[in-house]
């Protein structure tokens, strides 16, 4: 049964339907900001960067208002997999082109703090209902076990913490034909990501931070020592402002809004699928199997699959993907049979031109931290420390991401052209499975035929059958 609740298609009403909401913990209503009020730190906008920055900050005993204009995690914090991984949504390849082997390696390691910050804060506060689970499995389609090893070295040549995952085992755990080599990142972990934003901000208020729940920002005067922050109820004055509206940022500052294309993906939750999930999906952590994305999944609650993919640049309706999420569950597990959907939601995220967070300070005492893109569950943790660190201790490791400036996103152009290429590399992902899958059945033809003629005896019935003519594909 589908949980519709979302009408009209705004963000704000589509919680409801989401396996996040139905299984998140109680937490307080945070009361909205009806008075004045003097702060050395305002933060705009309650999902995970500006729940860090304020935890960070009101740890350092300095004091912070967080003023949210729907409710905590509402958006993209709430609502995203779950996935913690290291890195960034930009590839390595593009990170050493742009900024050099050492530079990148000291942002990779950076990236995997964040994966440590949200283990740390998970441990240290006991937060309940966030159930880590830990591993990543990126699973390849198209390449053979040679080409995953050596990105594994590639990859551990900047410092992370992977390896590679032959075929063989791969197929143990995730039977599945189209399935070659993975790598294997054992340090990431997934999360129940709405209830670690809870969390987070039980936390922060445990350390001194006021929390304001409907309470929009609607004007900002950054100018002079103490800025003002307008909202209905109330103004704000503080020493330091921190942007972290993600793409809501649009209607505060437009500007600065325009350099985040905005990426709605849908993540679907199915009813209980009982003991055949436990054969047909073995592995516990987190799958990707794509670049693109397209099939990111884990097993949630038990025994029901959780599934998201299948981007638009547009904020489109839940139930125009629900058939093509399902088509991808089946095509990928057959062997899991009927699938019905008890949940399904849509996120967007903010994504710069650059695929790299926006982190620093923008004006004296007006600072972004925005732009995480697809890969924010590390990035926030980690945005969120050096930007506290920036502001209370004059800290400037997070000058380490200026040459990713503030760059527009294109506009409606940006938004076409991102769904033209994702469109556009899905045919070409399709063939080159093909292709590899072809390649496969050749090679254990060759194997089957080498075995006979070396008079070893019959070759087994299994490579016969796949020794058969492949089709053509
Ligand atoms: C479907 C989906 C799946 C994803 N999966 C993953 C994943 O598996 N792993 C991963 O690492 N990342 C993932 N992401 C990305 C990740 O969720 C985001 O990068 C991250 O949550 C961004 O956090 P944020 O705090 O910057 O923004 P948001 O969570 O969007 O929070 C911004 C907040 O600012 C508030 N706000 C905006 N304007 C105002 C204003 N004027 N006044 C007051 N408040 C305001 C908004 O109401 C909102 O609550 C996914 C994203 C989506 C959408």
């Amino acid at each position: 049964m589908v949980n519709w609740g979302w009408e009209p298609m705004s963000e704000g009403e589509d919680t409801a339907a989401s396996w996040y909401e139905a299984t998140r913990v109680t937490s307080p209503e945070h009361p909205r900001l009806n008075f004045d009020l003097d702060v050395d730190v305002c933060v705009i906008g309650a999902g995970l960067a500006g729940l860090t920055v304020a935890r960070e900050v009101a740890k350092r005993k300095w004091s912070v208002a967080v003023l949210e204009a729907h409710r905590v995690a509402w958006a993209a914090s709430g609502r995203n997999t779950g996935f913690v991984l290291p890195g960034f949504h930009e590839t390595i390849d593009n990170m050493v082109e742009r900024i050099g082997l050492d530079h990148t390696k000291q942002l990779w390691a950076l990236s995997e703090q964040g994966v440590e910050y949200v283990k740390r804060t998970i441990a240290e506060t006991g937060m309940p209902g966030v159930d880590p689970v830990p591993g990543w499995l990126h699973v390849s389609k198209l390449h053979d076990d040679d080409t995953t090893r050596r990105e594994v070295e590639r990859m551990r040549w900047i410092g992370a913490n992977v390896e590679a995952w032959p075929t063989e085992r791969v197929r143990e755990v995730l039977p599945n034909p189209r399935y070659f080599g993975a790598l294997h990142f054992p340090g990431a972990i997934h999360i129940h990501p709405l209830n670690y934003a809870l969390g987070l901000a039980a936390d922060a208020q445990t350390f001194g931070s006021h929390i304001f729940e409907h309470t929009p920002v609607i004007a900002i005067d950054p100018a002079g020592v103490r800025k003002r922050i307008e909202t209905r109820g109330g103004m704000v004055r503080a020493a330091h402002v921190v942007l972290a509206c993600n793409v809501q940022l649009s209607d505060l500052m437009p500007q600065l809004g325009a350099t985040l294309l905005p990426i709605s993906t849908f993540v679907l939750v199915t009813e209980p699928l009982g003991p055949i999930l436990d054969e047909v999906v073995r592995y516990r952590g987190a799958v990707s199997d794509t670049n693109r994305a397209d099939n990111h999944y884990r097993v949630v609650g038990v025994d029901r699959l959780q599934w998201s993919g299948r981007m638009r640049s547009w904020e489109a309706d839940p139930r125009w993907v629900q058939r093509g999420l399902v088509a991808d569950i089946k095509r990928n597990f057959p062997a899991l049979g009927k699938v019905e959907v008890a949940h399904l939601w849509r996120g967007t995220l903010g994504r710069p031109v650059h695929r790299m967070p926006q982190i620093g300070e923008i004006e004296r005492g007006l600072w972004v931290v925005s732009g995480f893109g697809g890969h924010g569950l590390n990035t926030t943790a980690m945005a969120g420390e050096l930007v506290a660190r920036g502001i209370v201790e004059s800290d400037q490791t997070w000058r380490m991401f200026a040459p990713y400036e503030l760059v527009w996103a294109g506009g409606t152009l940006g938004r076409v052209l991102a769904q033209g290429a994702y469109w556009g590399t899905r045919p070409l992902e399709a063939i080159g499975e093909v292709l590899a899958r072809y390649r496969e059945k050749v090679r254990t033809r060759r194997k089957a035929r080498a075995a006979v003629r070396a008079g070893s005896g019959h070759a087994p019935a299994v490579m016969e059958r796949q020794a058969a003519p492949a089709a053509p594909e």
